[in-house]
């Protein structure tokens, strides 16, 4: 089969590899028919993981036709749609049972490579490095999905391939995102990063009962998808962040803020990675602001700061200070999809987000290699593209 793989360093490659296989009695075989290129890919493109070997099949939000079942798999039946959630999750273990999904404790087998770096391991994540698991991922023609009795949901024929695509990471992410801020009406919400993760933050925060939503990025395309959704908008190459947020709440700050950047920031702190202790790489440094920081310095007293922006490594410069002595709550977590997948598909049935508002390309897979250097220079006004396999 054909698929997209990590060849090194903003590299990425089209080839041809071995179709998998079923290797678990809970495993399935999916006939991919839409993939998508995530900001999260953008961290293992610009190689800030080094977990990642040549080779690596990229790819962690894809749906397609159930092709193959192992004979544990019960609730899903050859040709049928399924979507797949990011986190690769047993559905037993204590973390899986607490909706904990993307902490599972049974899907990373080189969970002792992420605990040196992060203490204890998350689950594993489908095409997101051997730290993660070593899953290869769906930005191709077919995968192998573990767990896929509890896995994958089935998508009827009502839904589009492009309307159900983003259950499987960017729409729950942004919920999650909102929900994590304990929204009240009247609330205004600051969202750092008007990418695709932060339309979907900003949507549902409004559809929780935000007030105002103040959207933070520095493409214009991105600011107007912002504006056009209802949120008001601060380019941060033309103002001052901290200040114009002061001004625009009254000298309080935003009752919650939303960092939907991570390590891609435009403007990084340093971000270390532990393990590479003997180089004491210091991949990225600027003493320029930084949307974490920002979104701590700048949230009022008492309020949430809510981390989707995937993070590895030790960031510098934390203001643990302003976290202390303000009393504010930091949340974060990789998406808990599978949480949010069933509630979410009815929110896009009734019409209260529309999903494919965030496309922004459609392309072959063959193309990949285009849409990861046009996706990361947001040429051409790309917001978010989706492949077809
Ligand atoms: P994206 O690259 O399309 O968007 C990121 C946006 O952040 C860009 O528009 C960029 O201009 C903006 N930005 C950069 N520096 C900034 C700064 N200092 N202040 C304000 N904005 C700044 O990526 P995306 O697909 O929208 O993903 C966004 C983040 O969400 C990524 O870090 C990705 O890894 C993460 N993510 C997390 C989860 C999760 O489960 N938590 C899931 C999916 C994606
Ligand atoms: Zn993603
Ligand atoms: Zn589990």
């Amino acid at each position: 089969m054909k698929a997209n793989c990590w060849m090194g360093r903003t590299t990425v490659e089209v080839r041809e590899v071995p179709d998998p296989k079923i290797l678990n009695s809970r495993d399935a075989i999916i006939r991919i028919t839409a993939s998508a290129i995530c900001g999260s890919d953008l961290h293992l493109y610009n190689g800030y993981v080094p977990t990642m070997k040549k080779g690596d099949i990229l790819g962690h939000e894809f749906m397609g036709e159930v092709v193959e079942l192992g004979s544990e798999v019960r609730n899903l039946k050859i040709g049928d749609r399924v979507v797949v959630p990011f986190p690769i999750s047993c559905g037993r273990c204590a973390s899986c049972r607490a909706g904990l999904y993307s902490v599972c404790e049974n899907s990373n087998p080189n969970a002792g490579m992420a605990e040196k770096l992060m203490g204890h391991s998350p689950s594993g994540i489908f095409g997101y490095s051997h730290m993660l698991g070593g899953y290869p991922g769906g930005q191709a023609q077919y995968a192998r999905v573990p767990f896929a009795d509890v896995g994958p949901v089935k998508v009827d024929d009502d839904l589009s391939d492009e309307q159900a695509l983003f259950l499987s990471d960017i729409l729950p992410t942004g919920w999650m995102g909102a929900e994590m801020c304990d929204i009240k009406p009247g609330d205004t919400i600051a969202v750092w990063g008007a990418g695709p993760v932060g339309q979907f933050a900003m949507a549902s925060a409004f559809l929780m009962g935000a007030e105002r939503v103040i959207a933070i990025d520095r493409f214009p395309y991105r600011l107007r998808r912002a504006e056009r959704a209802g949120a008001e908008t601060l380019d941060y190459e033309e103002v001052n962040v901290l200040e114009a947020l002061r001004d625009m709440t009254a000298g309080r700050g935003p009752d919650a803020c939303i960092d939907a950047v991570g390590m891609e920031a435009h403007h990084p702190v340093a971000v270390m990675h532990a393990y590479d202790r003997a180089r004491q790489a210091t991949r990225m440094e600027t003493e320029r602001p930084h949307a974490l920081r920002e979104a701590i310095m700048s949230c009022r007293n008492g309020g949430i700061v809510s981390v989707i922006g995937v993070y590895g490594g030790l960031l510098d410069k934390f203001p643990m200070g302003a976290l202390m002595n303000r009393s504010l709550t930091l949340r974060a977590g990789q998406c808990h999809v599978q949480r949010y997948m069933e509630p979410l598909m009815g929110r896009i049935r009734n019409g209260d987000i529309d999903p494919t508002m965030v496309i922004s390309h459609r392309m072959r897979l063959e193309d990949a290699p285009e849409g990861f250097a046009m996706f990361r220079d947001k040429q051409d006004d790309c917001n978010k593209i989706v492949l077809r396999p």
